[in-house]
């Protein structure tokens, strides 16, 4: 840069110098400047030369700034020395040298000026230097008053330009390394603020004071299912968190200092819980700046939550009824034995004998039920082998549609892809899921309709869906599913279900429900590997 300067003044000088000479249109005495701008060229190669093979960007500057001072003090002797006009160039050197090399160099180079400046006037005024034959100006006598003058003066301007130069320069220098620094960390704090911001799993939205959404981050429109630009601008009340009387309330509170938390199970009229936060947003010198909302998906906890209650409940229902089960059994045999015996006695009358057939055959039912709802309650032992679940699937349904409950109004539909697919466990109890699924469905639509029966094969598990055109639950039936005893069928138990979900629990798998009143119900069974 400074090389490029300096070639830039020189040139600049040398031009001018040409113009005023054709200007005036008389011959002036440049040869001087001639030299000095040729000196200068031919130093500017020597100069790219050491920049070239010297690294240090010090010693580069020194070396360029002695060769300018002496090229200056050349060019004032021979412009006169004290008469000279060009004294102001030393100022130019001092400048750039404090300017780069800041205050140390500055005063070198003020130094060497002095020096050089000093030592040409003194040996000139005493004759050791002889006086050059082209002078521009017209000499005015070299007085020793004048001598020291000139040179005090120049010596004050020197040292003052370096140290305030310099000064300022370094000073600039200071700012501008603080300034680097606060960039840097402003950049830090602001990709750390964002990248929290961003990477945190909940939901976050800033609000103004009036209650308008001003931001939301990434997970806030992943869980809200909407793009950004749809929350913001958009009142708090109309995203669905507040209704205007709620966000009144809540606004009364957030100015008393209380955070406000609620939990939505219903969240915008769909079936998403969600759980949420506001509390006062201020900036650093504690401006109301408007509110945070701060909010998480409930949905699947709450799912997990129920999942859990049902399996307890289920747990302990099935272990009373069990107890209660076995009691009724063992008065059940007595009496029924001892029926027996009396039915054996001869003094008894055809009607008596054929009451106690009654009883006999009663009992023997009654027992029957029972065994049955205990193999339900306390399924058997599960007896875990490779078996075709998709081959039982359709065996299942075969069995179905020889059954007497199909009717002409009603019609299964296949779509059973892959025709075979093997998975380990208990073949016998999935083919009674399978039946109680599909007949719930058959059952669930008394005037008829169709039964679609499909399946997949995702992340390695088997998923069978049940999709029938029936008559659907209500949501509080779909919440009573799975318990037992709860029936809505005429000739129903209620344990079709909660076996059902007992024994795919077991086996690692999952049942999930989808059911719309009036239009039909989807069970979707998923069997790991
Ligand atoms: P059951 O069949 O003995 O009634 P389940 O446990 O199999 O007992 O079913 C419990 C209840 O769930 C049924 O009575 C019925 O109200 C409801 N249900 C089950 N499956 C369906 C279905 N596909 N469509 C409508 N309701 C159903
Ligand atoms: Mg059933």
């Amino acid at each position: 840069m400074l090389i490029a300067v300096r070639v830039v003044v020189v040139t600049t000088l040398l031009l001018a110098a040409l113009i005023i000479q054709y200007t005036v249109r008389e011959v002036l005495p440049l040869n001087y400047l001639y030299i000095a701008t040729g000196l200068t060229y031919a130093l500017t190669l020597a100069y790219i030369a050491l920049a070239l093979t010297v690294p240090s960007r010090s010693v580069n500057l020194m070396i360029q700034t002695l060769g300018d001072l002496c090229v200056e003090t050349l060019l004032v002797y021979f412009t006169g020395g004290l008469d000279s006009p060009f004294s102001f160039l030393y100022l130019v050197s001092v400048i750039a040298a404090s300017m780069l090399l800041y205050r140390r160099g500055g005063l070198l180079t003020a130094s060497g000026a002095a020096i050089l400046y000093g030592a040409l006037v003194d040996l000139m005024y005493y004759g050791v230097f002889p006086m050059p034959e082209q002078s521009l100006f017209l000499p005015i006598a070299w007085t020793s008053s004048r001598l020291y003058f000139n040179m005090a003066a120049n010596f004050a301007g020197f040292y003052a330009t370096a140290l305030l130069t310099s000064y300022l320069s370094e000073k600039l220098q200071r700012t501008s390394e603080e300034l680097d620094v606060n960039r840097q960390n402003l950049a830090e704090l602001r990709a750390l603020n964002q990248n929290v911001v961003e990477s945190i799993p909940s939901g976050l939205i800033t609000l103004a004071t009036s209650g308008i959404a001003s931001f939301i981050n990434p997970a806030g429109a992943n869980i809200l299912q909407m793009q950004p630009a749809a929350v913001l601008g958009r009142h708090v009340t109309e995203l669905g968190f507040f209704t205007p009387n709620g966000w009144d309330d809540a606004r009364e509170r957030l100015a008393a200092g209380d955070v406000v938390r609620r939990e939505l199970d219903d969240f915008a009229g769909a079936a998403q819980s969600l759980g949420f936060a506001v509390s006062p947003l201020t900036t650093l010198d504690g401006v109301d700046a408007g509110y945070t909302l701060i909010f998480q998906d409930l949905t699947e906890m709450k799912k997990l939550e129920a999942e859990v209650r049902l399996k307890d409940r289920m747990a302990a229902v099935g272990e009373l009824s069990a107890g209660i089960a076995h009691e009724i059994r063992n008065p059940l045999a007595a009496i029924a034995g001892s029926v027996q015996v009396l039915k054996s006695s001869s003094s008894l009358s055809t009607q008596e004998q054929r009451l106690m057939s009654i009883v006999l055959k009663e009992s023997e039912r009654l027992n029957k039920s029972i065994s049955d709802f205990l193999r339900f309650v306390r399924p058997q032992e599960k007896h875990p082998a490779e078996f075709d679940v998709a081959a039982s699937l359709s065996e299942t349904l075969d069995l179905l549609e020889n059954s007497p409950e199909l009717q002409p109004a009603h019609e299964i539909r296949r779509a059973i892809a892959p025709p075979s697919f093997t998975l380990v466990g208990d073949g016998d109890q999935i083919r009674q899921v399978f039946w109680n699924l599909a007949r719930n469905a058959v059952q669930a639509m008394p005037k008829g309709g169709v039964l679609t029966v499909s399946t997949s094969i995702e992340n390695g598990s088997y998923n069978i869906v049940f999709a029938d055109s029936g008559r659907g639950m209500s949501q509080a039936d779909l919440q009573r599913l799975f318990q037992p005893f709860r029936t809505n069928f005429p000739s129903g138990t209620g344990l079709g279900m909660a076996i059902s979900y007992r024994i795919v629990q077991e086996h690692g798998g999952r049942i999930d429900v989808s059911s719309r009143e009036g239009a039909g119900t989807a069970i979707t069974v998923t069997l790991p590997r």
